[in-house]
């Protein structure tokens, strides 16, 4: 699409209000390079050039950072390998107590109905983190049908992906796949009056240019961390590996100019927070599956970033 085209198209459809959420997250143990929302930052991207008004929310990363919950029954198979803290071996385990790393569902939903959304997308990262996904879910249904509300629910994400289903009676419409090309679908369903049940599944793919995304995160003294992915799919056929659904076969990488015109944009966002006469620490993480599949085009952007 031209950008005249993108523009009149802009300006028939109705701004909206649009937020995507990564619900708190409830393990044994989490690491924060785990959720780094890059699919709902690509996103949220496209949408603010769209013009719409777009925020991205990551319950797992607030406020209390982890609270000890209940083991669920469909774990406690586990309970004989759990092995008990204590002084004398300390953490030979991870999997010892059950946690929820990141807010309270109720937090969760408390912040999506500030925004005052017309669309609320909910991410399901991994299958096994299907279960918060689906409380946030449900209790956002009930709040929009008691307070009389209206805002489009959309589920997606690998999670989502590996069993579309599972989530459609908790959502109006379920994005399997990639995110990105169901974002016009999104909008034109915004704003329906009634949503029909179970949700309508979708598979939109994505056949652009691979845009690059980052999510810069967090610093610690002079340490900055980010998060990002310069290529999708594996043509490699690993039997337990279920990257192909969400990505296909086919490997794809960020242009290498789009990649080297993002990292400036990077490394200027980072220098720009960082204090003057300061000695920067980048830690980059690569979300990539396969990313040595091409190995020149990965050792080119190292060279790069170390230049
Ligand atoms: S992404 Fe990794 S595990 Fe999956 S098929 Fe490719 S090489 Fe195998």
């Amino acid at each position: 699409m031209n950008d005249t085209e993108h523009l009149l198209e802009i300006s028939q459809a109705s701004l909206l209000n649009i937020i995507l959420v990564q619900p708190p997250v409830e393990d044994f143990y989490f690491t924060p390079h785990r959720s780094s929302t890059l699919g709902l930052h690509s996103l949220s991207e496209i949408w603010r050039t769209r013009g719409h008004h777009c925020q991205v929310i990551n319950c797992a990363l607030e406020k209390p950072l982890k609270k000890q919950i209940k083991i669920p029954e469909t774990l406690t198979y586990l309970n004989p390998y759990r092995i008990k803290y204590s002084k004398d071996i300390k953490s030979t385990s991870w999997f010892n107590n059950y946690y929820r790393f990141g807010s309270s569902i109720e937090n969760c939903v408390k912040q999506i109905i500030e925004f005052n959304p017309d669309v609320v997308a909910v991410s399901c990262f991994a299958w096994g983190y299907a279960e918060s996904s689906l409380k946030l879910l449900e209790k956002l249904k009930e709040i929009r049908r008691t307070k009389s509300l209206s805002f489009l629910l959309v589920v997606g994400g690998p999670g989502v992906t590996v069993m579309p289903e599972y989530f459609s009676p908790f959502a109006d419409l379920v994005v399997t796949g990639e995110g990105e090309d169901s974002i016009i679908e999104i909008e034109n369903m915004a704003g329906l009056a009634e949503y029909s049940y179970p949700g309508k599944i979708i598979n939109p793919g994505f056949t652009g240019e691979l845009p690059f995304v980052y999510n810069l995160k967090s610093r610690r003294n002079s340490r900055f961390t980010v998060s990002t992915i310069i290529s999708r799919g594996c043509p490699k056929m690993c039997s337990f590996c279920a990257n192909h659904l969400v990505f296909g076969r086919k490997l794809r990488k960020v242009p290498l100019s789009d990649l080297k015109k993002g990292m400036n944009v990077l490394f200027n966002e980072v220098l720009t927070r960082a204090d003057k006469e300061e000695k920067i620490k980048l830690h980059m993480n690569f979300e990539d599956d396969n990313i040595l599949f091409y190995k020149e085009y990965f050792l080119e952007i190292l060279n790069y970033i170390n230049k």
